[in-house]
């Protein structure tokens, strides 16, 4: 019988690192071919082709690195790839998931896996997240439900997951929301219908800059003054509670929002900005009356890659539509 096919590429992370001669700490450098040697049970289920597009960690790839995967994972199913899995760190890795969501047309599953320990760390867990990436990824279920997160045996939705912990195995987390599904005996079960996407075209526009500042007690918008001097074409702020900040920083929002995009989201790390609940100058109905707009459910690390394809599609007049709640 022909197996499937799985394509899976490498980016470096946690999950390819050990220790090198003559440096301290792990560093990447296990190739793809190399991890899957630690994942025996991997070859019964498919026809693995492994690629290592880099050896980095997450805290150093792009956009332009996410574009490039972006274009080989499309190749991939094109050639008959029945899911694609894509191995990098877990520092950025709810930012990628998202940025890929945002920009992935195709029914085939495209699942991201890393680890928390490195591979030579006793109960190393990449090789454990590579089977369950693989078990997602060949998984009938899996189809459209676009860029879809998989680690210590659960399965997230890009949308909505966020890594929690810095160094726990039980890292990621999809707060308010919970897990899509889990690996339970090897299989994908999902708890979950798929919900509604949309997707982006690849951006024209490449070279342009999103800021994300955290409003703090106490702080001057210095920096918030200058974005558009420093050449950044919006901003993302985390704001205070529903999605507030400082009268000064108000102040400011009102002069940038005529000039630039700027969205107000919510520091707490879970829960949604509110809409017509605060009248106080720097409250949200404030800050929308001033141009801003508020993310709603969407982090502001997950609003600025959305902003940063909206500008680089020339889309970012859609912002609105983008951040309408999806429950
Ligand atoms: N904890 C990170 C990881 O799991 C460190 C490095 C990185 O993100 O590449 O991979």
């Amino acid at each position: 019988m022909t197996k499937p096919v799985l394509a899976i590429a490498a980016l470096g992370g946690t999950v390819s690192m050990q220790a090198q001669a003559g440096h301290r700490g792990v560093m990447p450098s296990l190739t793809g071919e190399a991890m899957l040697a630690a994942v025996p049970g991997l070859s019964a289920l498919a026809d693995v082709h492994a690629e290592t597009l880099c050896l980095r960690p997450s805290a150093s790839l792009d956009f332009e690195d996410l574009l490039r995967l972006l274009d080989w994972a499309n190749r991939q199913v094109d050639s008959g790839a029945q899911g694609v899995i894509v191995t990098q760190g877990t520092d950025t890795m709810d930012e990628t998931a998202f940025f890929l969501d945002l920009l992935w047309e195709k029914d085939a599953p495209l699942i991201i896996t890393g680890a928390m320990r490195a591979a030579t760390q006793p109960g190393a867990d990449g090789p454990a997240n590579l089977l369950a990436a693989a078990q997602v990824a060949l998984d009938e279920g899996s189809c459209r439900r676009g860029v879809q997160v998989v680690m210590n045996d659960q399965i997230h939705s890009a949308r909505y997951v966020s890594k929690c912990d810095s160094l726990a195995v039980h890292a990621f987390a999809s707060p308010l929301f919970g897990p899509q599904g889990l690996i339970i005996e090897g299989r994908a079960v999902y708890l979950k219908p798929a919900h509604t996407r949309s997707t982006l075209p690849a951006p024209e526009r490449r070279h342009h800059h999103i800021a994300l500042l955290e409003a703090t007690l106490g702080d001057a918008p210095l920096i918030l003054e200058r974005v558009v001097d420093l050449g950044y074409s919006g901003v993302v702020i985390a704001g205070f509670g529903a999605g507030h900040v400082s009268r000064e920083w108000a102040q400011v929002i009102g002069n940038l929002a005529a000039t630039i995009p700027v969205i107000v989201s919510t520091r707490t790390g879970s829960g949604s900005t509110a809409r017509e609940t605060y009248g106080f100058e720097g409250g949200e109905l404030d800050l929308i009356s001033k141009g801003a707009r508020m993310s709603g459910l969407l982090s502001a690390r997950k609003a600025r890659i959305l902003l940063w394809l909206l500008v680089g599609c020339k889309r970012e007049g859609e912002l609105e539509d983008w951040l309408a709640p999806t429950y």
